[in-house]
Formats: C-alpha cells, structure tokens, sequence
C-alpha cells in the first residue's frame, strides 16, 4: 500500500496525489516521506514530464504529520535522540528543497520543472510546508476548509521548513499570526496573508494548476531568496525596521508566554538566526531549534496530552462496548446560564433541542442567547443567514414538558438544589419513553444521591459542563454507583457530536476538575492571608503558566460561590474540615467585594467594569510581610496543591485514566499546558524529588500537602505515572 501515486498525463505533467489509504485525512509518516522523495527523483529526472503537480486523493489535503513518528524517531535513536531528530528534519528539508528547486542550475536559475500544488481542502502542518515549497499554490474554494501551520498549539513549531520559508515570505511580523499564534485560515484569509496564490472552484483545481503548470516559466520558478539581491520583507534584524520587528515580537512573546513555553521563543530564534544567512543555512538553524524544542520534555508532554491524548479521548477510548448512542433529540431543562448554553452547543450540532424553563420568559431568554452568539457569528463573517434560521429552528422554547416527547438525552441545568432537581426528574421521566439518558449539570451534587430521584439509576448520569459552554472544550462525565455502561456511551457520543472533549470519572465530591481547582485558589489566599505580596502570588502563578493568578480566578467565579462552597463543604465534612483562609473571604464579601461581577474583588474595577489592578484595600485585610517568601515557593505551593489533589483523585479511584487527569486538567481549568498536566508534570520532577517536596511543605505548611501513599510507593520503587499507569502499561497488565 502506498500514500502517495503518480501519473504522468498527456500533457507530460506528473500529478503526485496523496491519499493515505484507509484514513479520512492525509498525515504524514517517514515512510511516506521517503516514496515522495522516490516520486520527486523520478519526476524531475525523466525527460518527458514537464511539470509537477502535488494533490489529494480527498476532499481534504493534510492533517499534517504524524506526530507519534517523532517519538518512534527518538527512541529509535537510543543515545543520542537529538541527533536521531536533527537528521530526519534535515532529511525532510533535503526533500523539499530538491522539490523547490525542481532541477534549477544553481548557477543560472534556469532549467527547472515547475511545481504547482492543488490544495483539495483543508491543509495543516505539514501539508502546507509542503505546498510552501511548491512554486505556485492553489487551493480550492471551500469556506469550511482552514489551511495553516498550528504546531505551536501542541508546544513545537513548523519544523518542516514552514517557519522559514513563511517568515521570508510575508517578514516576520506578517507571519506571527500563522507562525506564532497558530492561526488557520480559510482559503480567501489565506490568499490574503500569501499562503497560497489562488482560490479556484473545486471542480477547476487540477485543471488550473495543471495549466499553469503548462505556461510557467524559469522566472515563475526561482524563489525570490534564491535570487540574487533577496532582501527579507519587513527587514532583518540588522535593518532599522527589522530591528524594530524583532524587538517588540521578542518582548510580545516574553509578555504572553511567560517565557514558559520553549517552542515560541525558539520558533522566533529559529526566525531571526535564520534572516542573517542564507536559505540553507537558515533551514539548518531551523532544524537545530527544531531539535532542542522536541528534546524539551514539555514538548513530548504537550504533544501526548493536547495532541496523541485528546484524539484518543474524543475518539471514545473509554467508551464502553455499546451500539451507537448518537443523540436525535436532546432536553435541556432549566434555560439559565448554563441550560441556554448548552441548548446553543447542541443545535449547532444538528441536534433538535427543547429548552424547557419555569416560565415562558426564561425559556426565550435562554434561546435568545443562541441568537446573540449567532448573531455575532455573522458579523465575523462566520455564520451566514441560513445557518442562523437553521440553528434556531432547532430549539424549541417552552414550559411544556410533554414537549419533551421523543428526546433521547435530557441535560438538566436547574438550581443546585437538591429537591428542585428531584421534582424536575420526576416530572421529566413522567414525560419521556423508557429509553431516555436522563444526565444532570450539577457541579456539586453527588450524582448518586440525585438518581435516588429516578426509577432508572442505571440511565442516570452527570455530564458537567464549564462555563462559558460555547467556549469550553472540556465535558465531565460522572458516573454514579448504579449509572450503566449505556448511559456512559450516551453521554460520550453526545459530547463527540458537540465536538468537545470528554473524561469519565467516579462520583465523589467535586468531581475532578472542581476538586483540583478549588485547592490551587484556597492556596492562593492563605498565601495573602500569611503577608505575600498579592502580586507575587498573582505572577507566581502566571510564570508557572496558569492563565489566571488564583486571586483573579476567584474574582470572575465570585466570592460568594467561594463563601457557599466553603460553608457547604465544612457542613459536610465537619471537624475534618480545614477552614485555611476563609475569613478573608467572608470579610470580603461582608464589604460587598464580591468579584467581578460586583466590579469589586481582589482587584479594582472601573465602572465599565475593566480590571484596573489589585485592589489597595488588600494591604488592610492581610498586611504584607517584611520578609517575602522566594518565587519557586509560592508556586510549588500553587501547583503540589492542585496535583496532590489529582494524584488523591486516581487513589481514591475518580479518576480512572491519567491521560483523562492531563487533559482535563489543562482544558478544564488551564492547568499549566506546557507541562502536559499534573500528571506529566509530577513525572518531569520524578516521583523521588516530588515526594521529597512534599515531605519539606509539609513541614512549613502543613499537611495538605502530606505526601499520597501512591506517590511515595511510586517514590520508592522508581516508577513514573505514565510507566505505571500509562496506556502501554495498562495493555500489558
Ligand atoms: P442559573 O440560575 O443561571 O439557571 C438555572 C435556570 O433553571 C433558571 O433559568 C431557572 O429559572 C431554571 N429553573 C429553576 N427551577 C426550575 C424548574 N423547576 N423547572 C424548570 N426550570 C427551572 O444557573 P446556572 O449557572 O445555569 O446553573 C445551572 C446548573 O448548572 C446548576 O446545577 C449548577 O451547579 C450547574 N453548573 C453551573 C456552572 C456555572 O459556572 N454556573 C458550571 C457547571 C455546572
């Protein structure tokens, strides 16, 4: 079986077409890489091809490499992994420039075979370095189809020549919107920021580049750095504006990363070494940050959560052995903050939607919100007229539970409160056939006492959901004592359709994420509360990379949630509760400081409700101490007391899959992302020094931070999370 097959026609034109049998997208493995190499010796050598044209056999052109390859590659290479790494980079680079310059005398710039690619549809990572070497690109009209180079998203960056050749393309501010942030764009955005030359009607593609291809000479070929007097775009670093480009890029990336992500400073390394030589030596410069960013633990521990670990997750690695649950017809009941959400998450998805609420008034408000998403949608040229008609007229809004006829899924989003939901379950399973997977949003609710409401505990389920639910990724499924493996599947193909991601965990209090978070923000106070600096525990956090310092995080979930949980928490576990730094915030929210939307918290607000800075009055409620504790501490404090939690979480038997406990994490709640999630991070420190740790907080702080008797085991015996729990471990087993 082969990816890729050519064909020369009667024109003399080789079409090179990929298409990778059995899969529904193109991605790139080494042995497909070397049959291209193969293709591109064969095509440029025989006499009687004119021109190469590079397509898809799909709708789509690439899903970009495959990203488990590179793990094969190190560990292939045994000792010396980088070199391993730097050589097959160096290989794919050899590959393509060969294709860029098509046979081109080095001398003379002339003679060469011009290369055109035909992009089918959507074209990432590889797929569009790729087509950056070809000589003209052309892509076909679809709105839907995206073409770009996210690397950055999983922690590396266009290593396949990507980064150089763009860069020099457009200069290097022009680029950092694809290169940096990871934007795709779709073909027209693309034609605009040059990453390809025309958008044609799909029907016309082939035979567009094929004619071009026909009528393309020497000129249309060469490179602009391959001739002669080429100067960068937008300057390079030595030229005044260049010097005014890499200046601000490296302080703009410093500001957003925090300098915790490896990749972004090395891809604008990679940017800016290679501005000052000529091409090949810049791919070289590039491949040698390229190495570095792939020996860097974060980018091995980035790629298996937010790459290899997510698409096992979304593709149902832990769903249970049941026929197909798709959801048809979906009740939301309780159209508030999070009801109208969902109902919204799930009309785009196609599904029907009835929106119930207590009064007619709630209801339509609830579906109003789909409108305003919708509406905004539009005026970012996202969605059109139809689609909006479409969407809506999926939800139905009322008050009528027999409206309910026919749902498959009822999602439950009414009060916290315990006997509203109980009185909701019985009225909905008065409604519904006996077939219906009736799930509940509760954030805080044990699952298994609110099935007590229903005669079905076994097709009883929570699916949590974060807020916003439009722009969340993550969805909690809980599983209560009775909740059957058909509920389960339901509540996985359900989040599949929404497109988001799912994890399965047991029920107990706070769930995962809740669980995980709530220490990291208590955390957070009590390090106000002993006299640090609020800024110090604000930045501690964000150098660490947390998206959020605790005390902010705090103001936009509120104070007065966190003051309910607390007492709600305390009720429940009585003397074993440790109160921590609680009285600080009930002291503020006794003075009305309840967050955000109080424009009023930890920090100050204007009166448009802009976060100016952290709040003056903080010097009055926890005075800051003269002497200030070291940064490593104050975000060992902020981080063992999130993963110590996740470690108690897989004791206790919540979690039941760690892959589950990273991903969660960094979408749930924005846990470190360079670090792959609690889990990758306690092996990047080894379980020796993290019990160590452990054992030293302890003694300063106390004895949350007591080391888990798994982690100390895992201590002992020398074993890592992902050696003794990961996926190859558990197959062996
Ligand atoms: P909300 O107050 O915004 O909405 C609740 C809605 O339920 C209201 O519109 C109310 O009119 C309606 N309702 C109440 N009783 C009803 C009844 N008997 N019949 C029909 N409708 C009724 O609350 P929310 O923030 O959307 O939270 C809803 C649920 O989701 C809660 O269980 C909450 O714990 C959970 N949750 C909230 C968040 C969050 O961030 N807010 C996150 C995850 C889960």
């Amino acid at each position: 079986m082969t990816d890729f097959t050519m064909q020369i026609d009667a024109d003399g034109i080789a079409v090179i077409t990929w298409d990778v049998p059995g899969k529904s997208m193109n991605v790139l493995s080494r042995e497909a890489f070397s049959e291209v190499d193969g293709l591109i010796d064969a095509a440029l050598t025989d006499d009687a091809v004119k021109g190469i044209v590079i397509t898809s056999g799909k709708p789509t052109f690439a899903g970009g490499m495959d990203l488990n390859t590179l793990a094969i590659i190190r560990e292939e290479a045994g000792d010396d992994p980088a070199r391993g790494l730097f050589d097959f980079t160096m290989n794919g680079h050899r590959i393509l420039r060969k294709l860029e310059r098509a046979g081109l005398d080095p001398k003379t710039n002339k003679g060469g075979k011009p290369v055109a690619c035909a992009i089918t549809g959507t074209c990432m990572g590889i797929g569009t370095e790729i087509a950056l070497a070809c000589h003209r690109r052309f892509m076909a009209d679809d709105p839907k189809a995206r073409i770009g180079l996210p690397e950055i998203l999983v922690g590396i960056f266009p290593g396949g020549g990507g980064t150089t050749r763009y860069s020099r393309m457009v200069g290097a501010m022009a680029a950092a919107p694809v290169l940096l942030e990871g934007k795709t764009l779709d073909p027209k955005k693309a034609k605009g920021a040059s990453l390809v030359d025309e958008v044609v009607a799909p029907d016309d593609l082939l035979a567009r580049a094929k004619e071009w291809v026909l009528s393309a000479t020497d000129a249309d070929i060469v490179k602009p750095w391959d001739q002669k007097g080429w100067k960068m775009p937008g300057g390079a670093p030595y030229h005044p504006a260049g010097f005014m480009t890499f200046v601000g890029a490296s302080a703009m990336i410093n500001g957003k990363t925090k300098g915790v992500y490896p990749a972004a400073k090395a891809l604008l390394s990679a940017v800016y070494e290679g501005a000052l030589v000529d091409f090949d030596t810049a791919l070289r410069i590039e491949a040698r940050w390229f190495t570095h960013v792939l020996m860097n633990p974060s980018s091995s521990a980035m790629i298996r959560s937010l790459f290899v670990n997510k698409q096992a997750l979304e593709k149902g690695a832990n769903r249970p052995d049941v026929p197909d649950q798709k959801a048809d017809k979906v009740g939301i009941i309780g159209a508030g903050m999070m009801g109208a959400g969902i109902a919204y998450v799930s009309a785009n998805a196609g599904i029907e939607v009835v929106l119930i609420d207590a009064a007619q008034e709630a209801a339509d408000k609830g579906k109003a919100y789909s409108e305003g998403l919708l509406d905004k949608g539009m005026k970012r040229g996202k969605v059109t007229e139809e689609k909006k008609a479409e969407v809506l007229s999926r939800i139905t809004a009322t008050t009528d539970y027999a409206a309910l006829e026919g749902c498959d899924l009822i999602v439950e989003a009414v009060f916290e409160d315990p006997k509203v939901k109980a009185e909701v379950t019985k009225n909905v399973l008065a409604a519904v056939g006996p077939e219906t997977i009736f799930a509940t949003n509760t954030s805080t609710l044990p699952i298994t006492d609110l099935a007590k409401a229903s005669d079905r505990p076994e097709q009883f389920i929570g699916i949590h959901f974060f807020s916003p639910v439009d722009k969340m990724a993550l969805v909690e499924i809980i599983k209560g004592k009775e909740t059957g493996d058909r509920a389960v599947a339901k509540a996985l193909d359900y989040v599949r359709q929404i497109r988001k991601t799912p994890i399965v965990v047991n029920d107990a209090r706070f769930f995962y994420a809740n669980r995980c978070i709530l220490p990291y923000v208590n955390e957070g106070v009590r390090l106000l509360k002993e006299g640090v600096a609020p800024a110090l525990i604000e930045n501690a956090a964000k150098l660490v990379g947390m998206p959020l310092g605790p005390l902010q995080l705090t103001d936009e979930t509120s104070l007065d949630l966190g003051a309910k949980i607390a007492k709600a928490t305390k009720a429940a576990m009585g003397d074993a509760y440790d109160d921590g730094a609680d009285d600080v915030v009930f002291a503020m929210v006794e003075q009305g400081r309840l967050g955000r939307k109080a424009k009023a918290g930890f920090y100050a607000y204007d009166a448009a409700g802009k976060r100016l800075g952290l709040w003056e009055g903080l010097a009055e409620l926890a005075p800051v101490a003269d002497e200030q504790p070291d940064l490593t501490e104050v975000q060992h404090r902020l981080l063992f007391a999130q993963v110590l939690e996740a470690v108690r979480a897989l004791e206790d038997g919540v979690l039941m899959d760690i892959r589950e406990g990273d991903v969660g994490a960094i979408l749930g709640w924005g846990f470190a992302p360079w670090s792959g999630g609690p889990f990758s991070w306690l092996d990047m420190l080894g379980a020796a020094y993290a019990a160590d740790r452990c054992d030293e907080l302890t003694a300063a702080y106390g004895d949350r931070f007591a080391c888990p008797a798994l982690l100390r085991e895992m201590a002992e015996k020398g074993q890592s999370f992902y050696g003794r729990f990961g996926p190859e471990a558990k197959r062996a087993a």
